[in-house]
């Protein structure tokens, strides 16, 4: 393809952008195929020559986008949203064009320079103080995966990575049954072993740990001879939105010298609403903070802002320098790649740069209030609703609930909400999906995606009062 091809499709890839965004609203949220159907239409072996252009978009549109969940549709209020926006999907166009690897400042001196200046502002807008470092990592995972492993490398007085943890009292992390499986999974990568992530039990409105049973933990295992290294808080837990009472994490944290991490993946976009910064309370005495802009910050996934608090504890833990990363006469500038753990790393920083400047912080904060105030809105209509209960009331824009007619057993009802949310996402106006709560099935509801207006999230009371009757006279015959 030649720079005038490029040119010519890269405004046919613009046109089919606009109008696919401009459509989306029209089209059933969840894919609607069957496992295997898109995987059936694409050859067995790739072409030896090259096809025309026309031919591949053609089969974008045949095969590829019946095949698509749209995670950008205004109506869907599952998981937690992978939000974008038209600033940032702008940014990537650019930043793939430029293709810059940003291992080193060296190779990558803006892209490592904005990032910096990026996570200053990102920061700043959730209200964590100075103090703090940056670096955008791919995912929540990478994230507390790089937190847990410089934890452990705290605790054992940075000798793990040298000698391997063979003959090491086994070192603990705690943390309550409402933090994402990432936790779980870097506790295994990490090297900690499942059995010594120590569940702390949870109480009160927002399920956070008890923090009189979290300092007994800690206290009866340092009199068991183990050692506690971790201690992670969950600030908007996927299940239900729990979080935990960072301050108090905070003060056990302290005076054992644990390392605390803040997993705020899904959460942290809202702290740059100043009214809803008592639930970070605490946060600035954790040693490392995670928030994912691409979740609820209207930037295109990847973008994991995670902050610490020792960046030299980090780099100590991750940084390798071999030979031929060495850049001579350039030494001692911010290397991001030993902040986390890929090498290579794409330039980020262009789509916060575009989104933030392009909305204001100010319309950002709206947009995220609007979500808010319209689940809560929802929230209190499906508690009117006479066969409905909401299960948790909502954090943020995430509440839970339960189609719960009377006469029915609650084994009957766990049978029939989870016949109720297939009836739902089978529809496809809408898309939600379930957890389980106090050992019960609830269907979980979130608004976070940048198109979604108040009608779409009132019209999922629509959608429940037009399916669950049908759903209930189905199981009856
Ligand atoms: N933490 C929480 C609270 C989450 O909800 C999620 C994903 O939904 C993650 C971590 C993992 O995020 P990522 O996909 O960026 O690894």
């Amino acid at each position: 393809m030649d720079g005038e091809e490029f040119r010519r499709w890269s405004h046919r890839a613009a046109d089919w952008s606009a109008d696919y965004l401009a459509g989306i609203g029209e089209r059933p949220v969840r894919a609607p195929v069957e496992p295997g159907q898109v995987f059936r239409q694409i050859p067995d072996a790739p072409p030896e020559a090259g096809e025309p252009m026309e031919a591949i978009f053609a089969d974008l549109d045949r095969v590829i986008m019946p095949g698509i969940t749209h995670w950008q549709h205004p109506r869907f209020f599952a998981y937690f949203p992978a939000n974008a926006s038209p600033p940032s999907v702008l940014a990537e166009q650019v930043t793939a064009a430029i293709a810059a690897q940003c291992m080193l400042w060296q190779t990558s001196p803006a892209a490592t320079e904005l990032e910096t200046r990026m996570l200053d502002w990102l920061r700043a807008m959730i209200g964590l103080p100075e103090g703090f470092s940056g670096v955008i990592q791919d995912s929540a995972s990478s994230a507390t995966l790089a937190a847990l492993l410089t934890a452990r490398e705290r605790a054992l007085g940075h000798t793990g990575n040298s000698d391997g943890l063979f003959g090491q009292k086994p070192l603990r992390v705690y943390a309550s049954a409402q933090v994402h499986s990432s936790v779980d999974k870097a506790v295994r990568i990490a090297g900690f072993g499942d059995r010594n992530l120590v569940r702390i039990p949870t109480s009160g409105p927002l399920h956070g740990m008890d923090p009189a049973a979290l300092r007994q933990a800690v206290e009866a295992d340092i009199a068991a001879g183990l050692k506690p290294a971790a201690i992670v808080a969950a600030l908007g837990g996927t299940s239900v939105g729990a979080c935990d009472d960072i301050a108090a994490a905070a003060s056990v944290a302290r005076a054992h010298g644990i390392f605390l991490h803040v997993d705020a993946a899904w959460a942290g976009s809202a702290m740059i609403c100043p009214e809803h910064r008592d639930l970070m309370r605490g946060a600035d005495l954790a040693d490392s903070f995670v928030f994912n802009p691409h979740k609820w910050l209207f930037t295109n996934f990847d973008c994991s802002a995670h902050f610490v608090r020792d960046p030299k504890a980090l780099t100590d833990t991750l940084g390798i320098r071999p030979p031929f990363l060495r850049t001579l006469g350039q030494e001692g500038f911010v290397d991001y790649n030993e902040w986390s753990v890929p090498l290579g790393r794409r330039f980020r920083a262009l789509k916060l740069w575009f989104v933030i400047r392009a909305y204001g912080v100010e319309r950002l904060r709206g947009m995220i209030r609007d979500h808010i105030a319209w689940s809560r809105e929802l929230a209190e209509a499906v508690a009117r609703e006479p066969d409905f209960e909401v299960a948790t009331g909502p954090v943020l824009s995430l509440f839970t609930f339960r189609y719960a007619p009377a006469g029915l057993s609650e084994e009957e009802r766990d049978r029939l909400n989870a016949r109720l949310l297939e009836a739902v996402n089978a529809d496809g106006r809408i898309y939600l999906t379930q957890t389980s709560h106090a050992g019960r099935f609830v269907i979980r509801f979130q608004a976070g995606s940048t198109w979604t207006t108040r009608e779409d999230v009132l019209s999922t009371l629509a959608v429940l009062r037009d399916l669950a009757p049908r759903v209930r006279e189905a199981e009856r015959r």
